[in-house]
């Protein structure tokens, strides 16, 4: 089965962040009008989740969502969506959308390095890096925090 590539509007920034964090492909549109993201989705073969209700109309196989905070948004996804993943994973960059591979530390420059916490750099976590906009991720306490959050809206109540 072919993974759902998925388009989200402008009023769901924060969603579009935590789903990239889940390894979902996610592109984020801003200033478009509703028959350009209507062709965007058409032409990418895009899902589009949005809050907008006649847009969602305009697209068939939408994700309507009504709640206005994430931790509500992400319970409704987890209904409308029974596949979405659950597990935070370095797949996609929650920044840009870009594909994520591990990367060696002896191989970043200076740069790329600065990026690090000193206890990183010279640690040996995992190191991902963002094959479009070169930022890094790795495993630490920050990921489990948004691991243990999106576990908690997942199970909440939609
Ligand atoms: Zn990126």
């Amino acid at each position: 089965m072919e993974e759902t590539q998925w388009l989200v509007d402008e009023m769901l920034g924060r969603l579009c962040r935590y789903l990239r964090f889940l390894g979902c492909d996610v592109e984020y549109v801003r200033g478009l009008d509703d028959s350009e993201i209507v062709t965007r989705c058409q032409s990418e073969a895009r899902r589009l989740i949005t809050r907008d209700r006649g847009l969602a109309s305009r697209l068939p196989g939408s994700v309507l969502l009504t709640r206005t905070d994430i931790g509500g948004q992400l319970a409704q996804l987890r209904v409308l969506v029974p596949s979405l993943p659950r597990t935070v994973s370095f797949v996609r960059c929650s920044l840009c959308n870009g594909v994520l591979g591990p990367v060696q530390r002896a191989t970043l420059d200076g740069p790329a390095l600065s990026q690090l916490p000193p206890a990183v750099r010279a640690g040996t976590a995992v190191l991902y890096q963002c094959r479009a906009c070169h930022h890094l991720y790795w495993e630490g306490s920050h990921t489990r925090a948004i691991q243990d959050r999106i576990r908690r809206w997942l199970d909440a109540e939609p």
